[in-house]
C-alpha cells in the first residue's frame, strides 16, 4: 500500500512511474474526462511490471479492489440514480465525488441496497462457513426488516414469498429480468474464486431466491465469471472471450455500439457496464463513465466498479473515494474480503432442509 511502485499499474502514470520508460506505447496523460482508451493490454502491463520489478496486484488486492470498487460505484451512483445524463450534466458537470443526496437523500458516503444485500449475502456465507441457501434467504429477510433506504420490487416480492411459504426459488416470471440478482453476487465469487462449478451453482441459487429469469441468470453468471477471471489475473482478452460466449447465446446483450439504455432491466445494465469496462482503463474512468449516464446509476456503477477493481486492484482506487465512503462500510468490506477468501476449499455446501418434514402417513 505504502509503496506506489509496488502496486500502481504503470500505465496510470502514478507517482514515481510517470517519468520512467514504461514499455507501453502511450502516454497516460491527457485522457478525456469521460473516456479513457485501452491500447495497453494487460499482458503488456505484466511485461512492464516484470521489467520494472513491479508486482501485479495479488489476488487479495484484486478482491478488495472489486468489493471496494463495487461499494464506491454504489455510493457515487446513488446521487444521480434515475436522472438522465443531461440532468446530471446540468447539476454536476461531471459527477465524480461521493456526496450523498439523490432521491434517497443519502448521507455522504452512504451505500444502498446493492452493497447492503451483498454484505448480507457475505455474512450468510461466513456464518455458515460455506454455502447454505436458507441462511442466505434468512439474511435477506433480516436485511429487509432493517428498513433499508431502498429495495427493488422483485427483491421485495421474492423475500416476502420466502417469508410466507419458505420456498427457496421464485417461480419463473417474465417481469423478473431486473438487475437485482446479478448486482449482489460478489461475495459468492470471492467464496468460490477458484471453483467455476460451485460459483455457477451458488450464483444461480441465490439469484433464484428473488429473480428467476434466463437473462438474469446469464448475466449473473457472466459478470461473476468475468470477476473470477480477473481475480485470478485474467486479461482483457480473456474477458472478451467470456463475453463472446454470452453474446453467442444471448445476442440481446450486444453492447457495441452502446444502445443507450440505462434502466434496471438486466440487459440495459449489462450493456452499460460492459461497454464502459472495455473502453476505460482504470477504476476511476470506468465508474465515472457509467454513473454519468444516469438511470440505474448506482447498480451499474457498482457492477463496473466490481469488474474494474478486480482488474486493476485496490491501489488503483482514488484515495479521495476511500475517504469519502462510509468508514463502517470500508471496514465491513475489508473484513468480509479477508474472511471470504479464507473460507475452506472446496466450499462446503449444505443442502437446504425442507421447511417442514412430510407428515407421517395416517395409520
Ligand atoms: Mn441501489
Ligand atoms: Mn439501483
Amino acid at each position: 500500500m505504502s509503496d506506489p511502485l509496488r502496486l500502481a499499474p504503470p500505465w496510470r502514470g502514478r507517482a514515481g512511474l510517470r517519468s520512467q520508460p514504461v514499455l507501453l506505447n502511450r502516454t497516460p496523460a491527457r485522457r478525456p474526462v469521460l473516456r479513457s482508451r485501452r491500447p495497453a493490454h494487460a499482458r503488456l502491463w505484466l511485461a512492464a511490471c516484470f521489467v520494472h520489478g513491479v508486482s501485479a496486484p495479488s489476488l487479495h488486492d484484486r478482491a478488495l479492489g472489486a468489493y471496494l470498487g463495487f461499494a464506491i460505484g454504489d455510493a457515487l451512483g446513488a446521487t444521480v440514480e434515475f436522472m438522465t445524463a443531461a440532468e446530471i450534466t446540468v447539476a454536476h458537470k461531471v459527477h465524480r465525488n461521493i456526496t450523498g443526496g439523490g432521491w434517497l437523500r443519502l448521507k455522504p458516503g452512504q451505500v444502498t441496497d446493492d452493497t447492503q444485500m451483498s454484505l448480507a449475502l457475505g455474512d450468510a456465507l461466513l456464518a455458515a462457513r460455506g454455502w447454505d441457501l436458507r441462511m442466505t434467504a434468512d439474511a435477506f429477510v433480516g436485511w429487509m426488516r432493517s428498513r433499508p433506504p431502498d429495495i427493488g420490487n422483485t427483491c421485495r416480492r421474492g423475500i416476502r414469498r420466502y417469508m410466507l411459504d419458505g420456498t427457496l426459488s421464485a417461480p419463473p416470471a417474465e417481469d423478473s429480468a431486473g438487475n437485482g440478482a446479478a448486482m449482489r453476487n460478489l461475495p459468492v465469487v470471492l467464496a468460490t474464486f477458484n471453483d467455476t462449478g460451485t460459483l455457477a451453482r451458488c450464483s444461480v441459487e441465490q439469484a433464484h431466491l428473488t429473480h428467476n429469469h434466463p437473462l438474469s441468470d446469464a448475466a449473473t453468471l457472466t459478470l461473476s465469471r468475468l470477476t473470477q477471471l480477473l481475480l485470478l489475473g485474467g486479461t482483457i482478452s480473456d474477458c472478451r472471450r467470456c463475453v463472446g460466449e454470452l453474446l453467442a447465446q444471448h445476442p440481446k446483450f450486444r453492447f457495441e455500439p452502446w444502445p443507450g439504455n440505462t434502466s434496471g432491466y438486466i440487459v440495459d445494465t449489462v450493456q452499460t457496464v460492459l461497454h464502459s469496462f472495455f473502453r476505460n482503463d482504470c477504476v476511476e474512468g470506468c465508474i465515472v463513465d457509467v454513473v454519468n449516464r444516469g438511470g440505474d446509476a448506482d447498480t451499474a456503477g457498482a457492477l463496473v466498479g466490481q469488474l474494474a477493481g478486480a482488474c486493476y486492484g485496490v491501489a488503483d482506487i482514488p484515495s479521495r473515494w476511500l475517504k469519502q465512503l462510509d468508514p463502517r462500510i470500508v471496514e465491513r468490506v475489508r473484513r468480509q474480503t479477508d474472511s471470504l477468501l479464507a473460507l475452506p476449499r472446496p466450499l462446503p455446501i449444505r443442502e437446504p432442509t425442507p421447511i417442514a418434514p412430510p407428515l407421517p402417513a395416517a395409520a
